[in-house]
């Protein structure tokens, strides 16, 4: 339910109605608005009457919410969220760029491969300390090492880095080290991790689950909104379907429905969805033109050497290739991309 204040509406009675609904066991999370505030409620241990709030001094309007989830929806806030991590914004009118190996491997692996892609323009490094892998015969990750290691190639290029918490026996840990927190594809319905996540103090990174449904992932964000952390940017990274010509689908179709029913960011990982390098540079121009607010990309300098998802790794040049592109497209969808100096 959504309460709408009038736009005369004091402070004293806001706080009446917040009152009601935490009196009746529900949590009521005022949003202040350029025009009025607006309250949304939400919670699983009560109930309240749109009636009782509709009497209330103040209120213009009670709205119910058709749909499950509500912090995450546009209803409950209708501006855009912009995600800071370190001095970067994602979901604003510039595109993001997050580049960087699928693994930490070593320091000179991940400064060489942080240095390259930030001379290309990305604004932000990626890198796995923690990963999730199918086979438990295959390289799980540097761990701690790996963090100590981004913790110093921050230091060394001034990029923010950002790291997947694998479980929460290791995400305060990731959390300490990182700018933002990734939740990966595997974990997205991992409710105790998402609620952690929600309390971690830095911003999230939620992937979208291979099998997940919109309104799966929409409930995922609302964990850890719930959880008081708004700073939340979704990432649609292909889905399973019947093809066998690429590791997944990439479900452009996911862009748009997002930008339509929520105000969190959205961004693409066209690597994950193809598994290919061949296919990494179409599908980034893809989800760009579907209305993406960026990307994340896996490079690395020694593809045919990387411990993990060496075959869509892009090579640093190729990476400025795409860089490039993007660039050309960004105007066509009214974005900027404003961290590519351009050749030369
Ligand atoms: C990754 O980003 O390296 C990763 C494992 O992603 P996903 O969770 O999407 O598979
Ligand atoms: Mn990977």
């Amino acid at each position: 339910m959504l309460v709408v204040m009038k736009m005369e509406a004091t402070p004293s009675e806001v706080e009446a109605v917040v009152r009601k609904v935490e009196d009746r066991g529900l949590k009521a999370h005022p949003i202040p608005g350029a025009q009025r505030t607006a309250i949304g409620i939400t919670g699983n241990l009560g109930v309240v009457e749109p009636a009782a709030i509709q009497s209330l001094d103040g209120v213009l309007e009670v709205i119910q919410v058709s749909h499950p989830y509500k912090l995450v929806s546009r209803e409950f806030c209708p501006d855009d969220t912009i995600v800071d991590v370190g001095e970067v914004q994602i979901g604003g009118r510039d595109l993001v760029l997050i580049a960087g190996p699928c693994s930490v491997e070593s320091y000179e692996q991940t400064l060489n491969v942080a240095r390259k892609v930030k001379a290309a323009g990305a604004q932000i490094l990626r890198g796995g300390a923690y990963k999730p892998r199918t086979s438990p015969y295959s390289f799980q990750g540097l761990g701690i090492e790996a963090l100590k290691i981004l913790d110093r190639v921050r230091n060394e290029t001034g990029l923010p880095v950002v790291s997947e918490a694998l479980d929460i026996d290791v995400l305060d840990e990731v959390a300490d080290y990182s700018d933002m927190v990734q939740i990966g594809a595997r974990n997205m319905q991992n409710y105790t991790l998402l609620r952690r996540a929600g309390r971690c103090g830095k911003p999230i990174l939620l992937k979208r689950g291979m099998n997940a449904t919109l309104t799966e992932l929409m409930l995922a964000a609302e964990y850890v909104l719930d959880q008081g952390n708004g700073q939340v940017v979704l990432c649609e990274r292909g889905i399973r379907t019947f093809a066998d010509h690429s590791r997944n689908t990439l479900d452009v179709t996911l862009i748009p429905a997002i930008e339509e029913i929520s105000h969190l960011p959205v961004i693409a990982d066209p690597s994950h969805a193809c598994g290919q390098r061949g296919k990494v540079l179409p599908l980034s121009r893809a989800a760009i033109a579907a209305g993406a607010d960026g990307l994340m990309i896996e490079v690395h300098d020694a593809p045919e050497e990387a411990l993990s998802d060496g075959l869509q790794a892009l090579l640093p040049e190729e990476f400025s290739e795409l860089v490039e592109q993007v660039a050309m497209l960004a105007p066509v969808v009214q974005r900027g991309l404003p961290a590519f100096a351009g050749r030369g």
